[in-house]
């Protein structure tokens, strides 16, 4: 199942995916289960938004070790943890802004955890059932940034650096699912899911053991190799298989 979240009539509602259209829902499906008000709406007439408000966005980092070795780093020892602002958000189709502060701003395509309920201390064999489904993130970041400053805060907090979305994919099967980013239609990244050094079950199972998570926030995991700048027209697609495709035009500041 495929759960959007979009703008309707002055009001952000959540709603099924059905085909071309959207099965309305009543309230937050984590709150109120799948209460269907019985409305229907045309996808193509209303305007998509991040499908999560998270309290925190959680990210991975160096979990492909291609992409490690791109940015001549090591694999780590145990999941790298980092945070984005969830000012750093935004929705399918809206833009990303290039900061005036940076000259090298590249894109990074992420299988995207969504968490369902409170998550904390558990067990790998555990998490599966503190999974609300899978989307789909943006981990923009301005790379001169990321190494002039030390560490990441800055350089992967800017406004509109974690694009996110379409929607949310209850019933996603993570193994084996291909992860591609294009720039105006070219494949800069193609990778498989089984390319991560650490599984989402080591990941959340890791980041309950540090930090609690809380229903609706997410955990990026991490870029596969092929990082690549963009550049103010470009038109960036991050497409998982199985999921669907995030698009987000660039813009300069
Ligand atoms: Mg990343």
């Amino acid at each position: 199942m495929r759960i959007a979240r979009f703008w309707l009539n002055d009001e952000a509602r959540f709603g099924v995916v059905d085909g071309p259209e959207l099965r309305v829902l009543n309230g937050h499906p984590l709150v109120s289960g799948l209460e269907y008000t019985g409305d229907r709406v045309a996808m193509k007439e209303v305007k998509l938004l991040a499908p999560t408000v998270p309290s925190k966005v959680v990210c991975i980092g160096k979990n492909y070790a291609a992409h490690a070795a791109e940015i001549g780093e090591e694999v780590p020892d145990e999941p790298l943890i980092f945070l984005k602002p969830s000012t750093s958000i935004v929705g399918p189709g809206d833009s990303i802004v290039l900061p005036w502060q940076s000259e090298h701003v590249d894109l990074e395509c992420e299988l995207t955890i969504v968490i369902g309920k409170i998550t904390k201390n558990i067990e790998p064999e555990d998490v599966d059932a503190h999974i609300w489904g899978y989307t789909i993130a943006n981990d923009v970041t301005a790379r001169d940034l990321q190494f002039e400053d030390g560490q990441w805060a800055r350089s992967k907090g800017f406004d509109t650096f974690c694009p996110l979305g379409p929607w949310i994919e209850t019933e996603f099967e993570v193994e084996g699912a291909t992860l591609e980013s294009r720039i105006n239609g070219e494949v800069i990244q193609h990778a498989d899911t089984t390319d991560m050094v650490f599984n989402v079950r080591d990941i959340v199972s890791h980041v309950s053991k540090n930090m609690t998570l809380l229903p609706g926030d997410i955990i990026l995991t991490g870029s596969p190799a092929g990082i690549t700048p963009i550049k103010n027209g470009d038109i960036i697609e991050c497409e998982i298989e199985g999921i669907g495709t995030l698009l987000n035009p660039v813009q300069s500041q």
